[in-house]
C-alpha cells in the first residue's frame, strides 16, 4: 500500500510543532485478535462506526490464517475493507495465533516447545502476510506477534519480509497490569532493530477486565499517558475488543479519548513509523 507524501509531510509539520511546544504527543489506539475465531464480524464493523463517528484512525491486527467458510469469509474481507477505506490500517498479528509461533514465554523454554527459528518464522509470516493481502487487498507493513512472544529472529524475518515497523515489545510486563507490573523496555517511543521500527505498546488496559471496572482502567492509561507525554515519548494502547462487551468498550474510549483530545494527535502505527524520528538505541 502507497504513502500520499504531500498529506505525510503536511502530518510532519504538525507533529513537530507540537513537539516544539511540548504540549502535544503522538497515540496510538491499536486492537488484536481481528478474526471472526474471536471477535465476530458484526461486532468489528460495530467497533469501526463506532471509531468513524469519534474521528480517529487506528491500526486493527489481523489473524489471517484461519478455517472460515466461503461465506464468513466473504463478510470479514468485505469488513475489513471497510475499515481500509474510512482511514483505519491493518498489520499482521501472527500465523494462526498460536503461543510458540514466534517467541516462547519468559524466562525459561520448555524443552518440548522449540524456540521458533529464523526460516520457521520467516514461512509463517510470509504465509500470513499473503492471506492477509488475498484478504483484504491491501500489504501490511507492521507486525504484532501472539501474546508479545517474540525474538531477534521475528525481526530478521519481518526485515528480509519488508515489513516497516513491529509492535510487539510492550513497555511493562504485563501489560495489563492493574495491581503491579514491571518495566520492561527503557524506550517510550519508537527506535530501529534489524532495519525494522520497535513501536512499543504503552499497556493492554482492558485485558481481562470486568465490565464494572473499567473506571480503574481510565485512570492507569490516564495515568500512564500523563507520565509518557511529559517524557515526549509515544502512548500506544492496545485493546483486544473479544474481551469485553461492545458497551463497555465504547463507554471506556469515549471517555478515554475525550479526556486526552487536546493533548494529543490520533494516528494509526504506520504515520508513526513515517513521521516520528526514531531514537537508534
Ligand atoms: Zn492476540
Amino acid at each position: 500500500m502507497g504513502f500520499a507524501p504531500k498529506r505525510n509531510v503536511l502530518l510532519l509539520t504538525k507533529i513537530i510543532s507540537h513537539d516544539i511546544e511540548g504540549k502535544r504527543v503522538i497515540s496510538s489506539i491499536t486492537f488484536d485478535d481481528i478474526s471472526p475465531t474471536y471477535l465476530p464480524v458484526s461486532k468489528l464493523k460495530g467497533l469501526v462506526d463506532f471509531l468513524n463517528d469519534l474521528g480517529i484512525c487506528c491500526t486493527f491486527f489481523v489473524v489471517p490464517i484461519q478455517n472460515y467458510s466461503p461465506c464468513l469469509r466473504s463478510e470479514f474481507a468485505a469488513c475489513l475493507r471497510f475499515a481500509l477505506s474510512h482511514g483505519h490500517e491493518l498489520s499482521l498479528h501472527g500465523y494462526e495465533h498460536i503461543k510458540n509461533e514466534f517467541g516462547y514465554f519468559y524466562p525459561i523454554p520448555l524443552p518440548v516447545i522449540p524456540i521458533p527459528s529464523f526460516e520457521k518464522q520467516k514461512e509463517r509470516i510470509a504465509s500470513a502476510k499473503k492471506a492477509l493481502t488475498q484478504l483484504a487487498g491491501v500489504e501490511p507493513l507492521g507486525f504484532r506477534s501472539p501474546f508479545y512472544l517474540y525474538n531477534n529472529a521475528t525481526y530478521e524475518a519481518l526485515s528480509v519480509l519488508n515489513f516497516k515497523y513491529d509492535s510487539s515489545k510492550t513497555i511493562f510486563k504485563p501489560t495489563h497490569g492493574i495491581r503491579w507490573r514491571i518495566r520492561w523496555v527503557r524506550n517510550l517511543g519508537p527506535y530501529k532493530v534489524h532495519d525494522i521500527v520497535e513501536i512499543p505498546v504503552s499497556g493492554d488496559y482492558l485485558y481481562n477486565v470486568k465490565n464494572e471496572d473499567i473506571f480503574t482502567s481510565i485512570r492507569r492509561a490516564l495515568s500512564d499517558f500523563a507520565w509518557i507525554r511529559s517524557r515526549n515519548g509515544v502512548f500506544v494502547m492496545n485493546i483486544h475488543p473479544h474481551k469485553l462487551s461492545s458497551t463497555s468498550l465504547q463507554r471506556f474510549l469515549h471517555m478515554f479519548v475525550s479526556k486526552i483530545l487536546d493533548k494529543t494527535e490520533f494516528v494509526k502505527l504506520m504515520d508513526i513509523d513515517l513521521l516520528k524520528g526514531c531514537d537508534n538505541s
